[in-house]
C-alpha cells in the first residue's frame, strides 16, 4: 500500500452506462487510493473518466450508469472503515456533503435559481444536522460564507443566484461544501467555467483552505499546469483506466507512459509566429467498442507485439511510480 493512512481505497472498479448506442465501459478496472491530508490528481483529456471516478466514490452515477463491480472503502478517522458498496441509500447521503463533498465545475448547475445563497448553505448544514433548522442556519451562514473569501458575506447571506458573478456562485458552492467541514473535498474541474484571473483566485485559495483546515483534495483536471501547482500525488487516466501514477515531481521529471509523455508535449511552452502546437495524433476511443488490450494502442507510436491483444497490468517501475505499459514488462518489455 503507498499511504500509512489512507482516506479512500478504490479496487477494480467497473462502471458501465447503457445507452441506446450500446454499453458504455467507462471505467475498466481503476484502483487507487489518496492518503490523508495529501492532493491527488485525476488528470486527462475529457471523456477520459475522471468525473465518473469521483463520483463512483459517494455511488452518485445515475442512470443509465452502473458500479459493476469494485470496492470502495472510505476511512472518516484512521482505523475506521467504512465499506462504501455496503452503504444503504440513506447511509451513503450522510457520507455525501457531509465527510466527502464536491464542488462541481459549473457553479449555476449546483445552486437552485429560487433560493438565496444562505439558504442554499443553511439546508446543506440542516440536512446533515450541524443546525436544527434551516432558520439557525441562515443565521451561520455569513460565517461559512467568509471562510470562502465571499465578499460581503452579510448581504450575499440574502442574494440570489444570479445576482452573483461566475467567481462569486463558485465561492458559494465552495462554502455550501464547507459548511460541514467534510475530510475529503473532491474538486471538479472547479475553474473551468471562470475567467482566468478568478481560477487563480480560486485555486489559491483552495491551497491556503486545504493547509488550514487540514483537508484532504481530490482535484480532477485537464490542466498540467495545475497539476505541477496543486497536487502532491498524479494519477493519468486515459480512456477508462490509469495508465501512470506517480508523486508529481517524479512524473514531471520521469513520465513513462507514451500517453503521459505525449500530454507533457502537448502543453504549450512558447509562443511566437513559426511554433507549432504537439498533439497526441489520433482521437480517444469510442467506449462502447473500446480498443483490445492497451486502450492506447491505435494511437502510440511504440506498439508492438502484445499491445493490441493483452491489457498491461499497472506495475510498480520505482518507488510510488506506477505505469501500465507493455514497454516496462519485466519480460520482454523493450524500455
Ligand atoms: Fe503503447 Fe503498448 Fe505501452 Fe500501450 S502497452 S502504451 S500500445 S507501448
Amino acid at each position: 500500500m503507498r499511504c500509512k493512512d489512507p482516506i479512500i481505497v478504490v479496487k477494480d472498479l467497473y462502471v458501465n452506462f447503457y445507452t441506446y448506442a450500446g454499453v458504455v465501459k467507462a471505467i475498466n478496472g481503476v484502483s487507487f487510493e489518496i492518503c490523508r491530508g495529501e492532493t491527488y490528481c485525476l488528470v486527462g483529456e475529457t471523456g477520459c473518466g475522471k468525473s465518473v471516478t469521483s463520483r463512483a466514490l459517494t455511488r452518485l452515477i445515475k442512470s443509465p450508469g452502473r458500479i459493476e463491480k469494485g470496492e470502495i472503502y472510505f476511512y472518516p478517522e484512521p482505523g475506521k472503515k467504512i465499506d462504501i458498496m455496503k452503504l444503504s441509500d440513506e447511509e451513503i447521503r450522510k457520507i455525501r456533503g457531509y465527510d466527502i463533498a464536491y464542488i462541481f465545475q459549473d457553479p449555476s448547475a449546483s445552486l437552485d435559481p429560487l433560493y438565496t445563497i444562505g439558504y442554499h448553505v443553511a439546508e446543506t448544514m440542516a440536512f446533515h444536522g450541524v443546525v436544527q433548522s434551516i432558520k439557525e442556519g441562515i443565521k451561520k451562514a455569513a460565517q461559512v460564507l467568509r471562510l470562502a473569501k465571499m465578499p460581503d458575506p452579510e448581504s450575499r447571506v440574502r442574494a440570489f443566484p444570479h445576482e452573483l458573478s461566475g467567481g462569486m456562485k463558485q465561492r458559494a458552492v465552495i462554502g455550501m461544501s464547507l459548511a460541514n467541514r467534510p475530510k475529503l473535498l473532491i474538486a471538479d474541474e472547479p475553474t473551468t467555467a471562470l475567467d482566468v484571473t478568478i481560477q487563480a483566485q480560486i485555486m489559491n485559495f483552495l491551497k491556503e483552505l486545504k493547509e488550514k483546515e487540514n483537508l484532504t483534495l481530490l482535484l480532477i483536471t485537464h490542466n498540467m499546469g495545475l497539476v505541477a501547482e496543486m497536487c502532491d500525488t498524479v494519477a493519468v487516466m486515459y480512456a477508462g483506466e490509469i495508465v501512470e501514477e506517480a508523486p508529481v515531481e517524479e512524473l514531471f521529471k520521469n513520465p513513462l507512459h507514451p500517453y503521459t509523455r505525449g500530454l507533457m508535449r502537448a502543453v504549450p511552452k512558447h509562443v511566437g509566429k513559426n511554433v507549432t502546437l504537439e498533439s497526441i495524433p489520433g482521437t480517444v476511443p469510442n467506449l462502447i467498442f473500446p480498443p483490445p488490450g492497451c486502450r492506447f494502442h491505435p494511437r502510440c507510436p511504440y506498439r508492438f507485439d502484445p499491445c493490441d491483444k493483452k491489457r498491461p497490468p499497472l506495475i510498480e517501475i520505482e518507488k510510488n511510480h506506477k505505469v501500465a505499459c507493455w514497454l516496462y514488462a519485466k519480460e520482454g518489455g523493450k524500455r
